[in-house]
């Protein structure tokens, strides 16, 4: 039995809409995630070192989202919801619980957008929901001319290699069933792409590896792929940065030093290797013909 919390608001309003996933909302069914990825930006003391221990339901937001909704759709205030922007919305305890599946019932009833990116192919099971949604959601007026529909999905991937995702992302399903649940969705008709953020520096985010993940993405039917670097922080137990040196010690550690050269400043990878990490990934993207954001 999972742990039980009672929230005040499950629908966040963003400051400004997130440029990468057009969203202007973010809800979330559960607090921490089992798929306990070891980079994973929520971690922290508040979940300890493995985030499967903390998951806790949101019993009571099914009410809360609904009395939310019901307020900004009379004041037509539509954009598009992030399903799971702390957890994965489709966590296997999603099966029992179904509070991913209550939430897009809402968001159908008041025609809410959404945005979906996932580890996990449990989100199958609600393709009926999800195509009524596609259809039905209202969007935000700058964006009708331009997305015209009302999902869209992304699979999330940060590295191909099964051995490397199995130690980073344990809870996960494994990225080649990734890439065919989103060849599945684009077979749906879905509007869907691929989230290769983030990037492991020296591991995934190589020429050579880049290639092989856009290549991917490609032959899975990918819209686009968009592409994004590694935060990393903290020195306690369970922070993302202790817990992420710890596999390079075991995985590699020349890469060590590298690391700590990239890190050793700040949460983020400096500007200088995020420009060459986004200028690499766009020379590949366009070898391949395949979009580096959403829209076209
Ligand atoms: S799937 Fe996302 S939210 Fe869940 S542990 Fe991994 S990075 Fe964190």
């Amino acid at each position: 039995m999972l742990r039980e919390k009672q929230v005040k608001t499950v629908l966040n309003k963003l400051k400004k809409r997130d440029s990468w996933f057009l969203a202007d909302y973010t809800a979330n069914p559960y607090e921490g995630c089992s798929c306990n990825c070891q980079y994973c930006y929520i971690r922290g003391s508040k979940y300890g070192e493995n985030l499967a221990e903390g998951l806790a339901v949101k019993a009571n937001a099914l009410e809360v989202l609904e009395e939310q909704l019901i307020v900004k759709s009379q004041k037509g205030q539509y954009g598009l919801v992030v399903l799971g922007s702390a957890t994965d919305a489709y966590i296997h305890q999603e099966e029992q619980y179904r509070m991913a599946e209550g939430m897009l019932k809402l968001f159908l009833k008041y025609r809410f957008p959404v945005f979906i990116s996932t580890k996990c192919t449990l989100v199958r099971r609600d393709i009926g929901l999800l195509k009524e949604i596609d259809k039905a959601a209202i969007l935000p007026a700058d964006l009708q001319p331009t997305l015209k529909r009302g999902v869209i999905f992304s699979v999330s991937v940060s590295t191909l290699d099964e051995k490397v995702s199995r130690t980073l992302e344990p809870g996960a399903a494994t990225p080649l069933q990734r890439l065919q649940l989103l060849q599945e969705m684009k077979q749906e008709g879905f509007l869907a792409g691929v989230n290769a953020i983030p990037l492991l520096p020296f591991i995934s985010d190589t020429e050579e590896e880049l290639d092989k993940i856009i290549f991917a993405a490609k032959e899975h039917d990918a819209d686009y792929i968009l592409t994004g670097g590694l935060t990393l922080f903290g020195d306690q137990a369970a922070d993302s940065k202790t817990l992420f040196y710890k596999f390079l010690e075991r995985y590699d550690a020349s890469l060590l030093p590298k690391y700590r050269q990239l890190y050793d400043h700040g949460y983020y990878t400096d500007p200088m290797y995020q420009k060459k990490l986004k200028d690499r990934a766009g020379k590949i993207c366009e070898r391949y013909s395949i979009r580096n954001s959403i829209l076209g």
